[in-house]
């Protein structure tokens, strides 16, 4: 595979499509076009013919990893298969030819299909109210703490404290700081769990809520839920689930029930949507009884028959995305859900759990961990017996699995676990994918103590070798120069 830009390998002249000879009197653009709209130069424009055009990019998509070429166990992220019928479904042309501006009684069908997706994440959350507007989870965060603080000041309250496990999500502390409010960490136990006594100091009467992912981001299911959901309700504090990590309790658990006051869903992880390459996404916040005051508007309400947007919440926080959401996501997540039903969304967190355990299992013999319990969908490795024994880090090995055909898992997240590896399988994977992954990773392990700088130089076999993230970062080139 060759490397050049496709500027590169313009040649003057070369054309992708062959135009019948001009049948109409030949006229200059000048003379059509006003002069202040023409621009002076032409455009840089690669010329190339169609072969070498649909080479160019079906080879440029093949450097790329992801889940539909390899196993991507990319902890916290969930990244599912997603069911080629739910793309077809969302470019079905009156879904997408649908102009948000068109009158509600001409947008019927997706008004219905946007209040039936709010009513099944009501059923899966065990939440009464809920809205679909957010963009992705982080911006459901941030509705959701908007809510949060919007609760507290209608009781007279001017709460400034939020409580954060150590383990939780960089969005949880940014989307607090961007409301206003101080985050302020939460201990977790050597069983990975919230540290109760240290969550009993800290909240008080200023204190807004916790932002809490269930399950955590060690992959572990809190064993204090219910005492956590009551030291907060009786200072008056809320709780909030970060529902990133949903794959795991659906049709089991209901946030709800739990004493969850309001939650994000994030339907691009959950409920299939693809979401590698950074969005479109949705982030629904679901909200118990005593917020749905507070929701944004507009709602989608049903009457009779028949759908339309309500603009009436008494005590809104107002809108919080432009017209109603992204509501293509809505349609591959109502697919998703529809052609599951409820036996099958509980199925998929079954065999979520059931699949991270089964590696777990194998993979503890082979590299250090450090919460040993029953996991949830995920769980996270340590790379730092390789590190003490041959000086190969995480990063190392995650590198060498991309040489022996595998997405590496999450690295050094959560902070709490040095050298992390944050590893998720999710429910599709076949149990030889789950076995040839154990078989990399125990490769990777016999290397590192025969070999390590075989380790220490991956990849090998990739189209570029380590690239300067940082410098990738901070100064892009996102323009060809000739
Ligand atoms: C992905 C994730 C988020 C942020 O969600 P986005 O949809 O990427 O904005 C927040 N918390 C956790 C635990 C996550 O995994």
């Amino acid at each position: 595979m060759e490397d050049r830009l496709i500027f590169e390998k313009s040649r003057e002249g070369h054309c992708g499509c062959a135009l019948p000879g001009l049948d109409v009197p030949a006229k200059k653009v000048a003379e059509m076009i006003p002069a202040e709209m023409l621009r002076e130069t032409e455009p840089a424009l690669p010329e190339i013919g169609e072969v070498e055009a649909v080479r160019h990019f079906v080879n440029l998509s093949h450097k790329n990893i992801g889940v539909d070429t390899n196993f991507y166990p990319l902890g916290s992220c969930t990244m599912k298969y997603n069911p080629k019928i739910n793309e077809t479904l969302a470019v079905l042309p009156g879904l997408l030819r649908l102009h948000p501006y068109q009158p509600e009684e001409l947008s019927q069908g997706m008004l219905e299909l946007m209040y039936l997706l709010g009513e099944y994440l009501k059923e899966i959350s065990g939440m009464p109210a809920i809205t679909l507007q957010p963009a992705a989870g982080a911006h459901g965060e941030l509705a959701g703490v908007l809510m949060m603080r919007a609760y507290h000041l209608d009781r007279g309250e001017n709460r400034t404290k939020m409580l954060i496990p150590d383990s939780a999500h960089g969005t949880n502390p940014a989307s607090t700081a961007i409301c206003g409010f101080k985050p302020v960490e939460v201990k977790s136990d050597d069983r990975g769990n919230v540290d109760l006594d240290d969550l009993r100091t800290k909240c008080d009467e200023d204190t807004v809520g916790l932002m809490l992912t269930i399950p955590s981001t060690l992959g572990l299911f809190d064993e204090g839920l219910p005492e956590i959901a009551k030291i907060l309700h009786d200072k008056g504090s809320l709780l909030y689930m970060d529902g990133a990590n949903l794959n795991a309790i659906m049709g089991i658990l209901r946030p709800g029930d739990a004493g969850v006051d309001v939650m994000h869903f994030n339907l691009h992880k959950t409920f299939s949507t693809p979401h590698g390459m950074g969005g479109p996404g949705s982030g629904p916040v679901a909200v118990a009884a005593h917020m749905a005051d507070f929701l944004p508007v507009p709602m989608v309400a049903k009457t009779g028959d028949g759908y339309h947007l309500d603009y009436e919440v008494p005590k809104t926080i107002g809108r919080v995305k432009t017209f109603y959401g992204n509501v293509n996501v809505m349609v591959k997540a109502f697919a998703y859900i529809l052609s599951l039903g409820p036996e099958g969304v509980r199925r998929v967190s079954e065999v979520a759990v059931l699949n991270a355990n089964y590696l777990m299992e194998k993979l503890k013999k082979l590299y250090f961990l450090k919460y040993d319990r029953r996991c949830m969908h995920e769980f996270v490795l340590s790379g730092s017996r390789q590190l003490k024994e041959s000086g190969v880090r995480t990063l190392d090995i995650s590198k060498r699995l991309l040489d022996l055909g595998f997405h590496p898992p999450t690295n050094y997240f959560p902070l709490i676990v040095d050298e992390a590896l944050m590893v998720e399988p999710t429910e599709n994977e076949s149990r030889e994918t789950l076995d040839s992954f154990v078989e990399a990773l125990a490769q990777i392990a016999r290397e590192s103590e025969s070999e390590p700088e075989t380790v220490k130089s991956a990849p090998r076999n990739m189209p570029v070798r380590r690239l300067d993230e940082v410098r990738a970062a901070k100064q892009p080139v996102m323009r060809w120069k000739p």
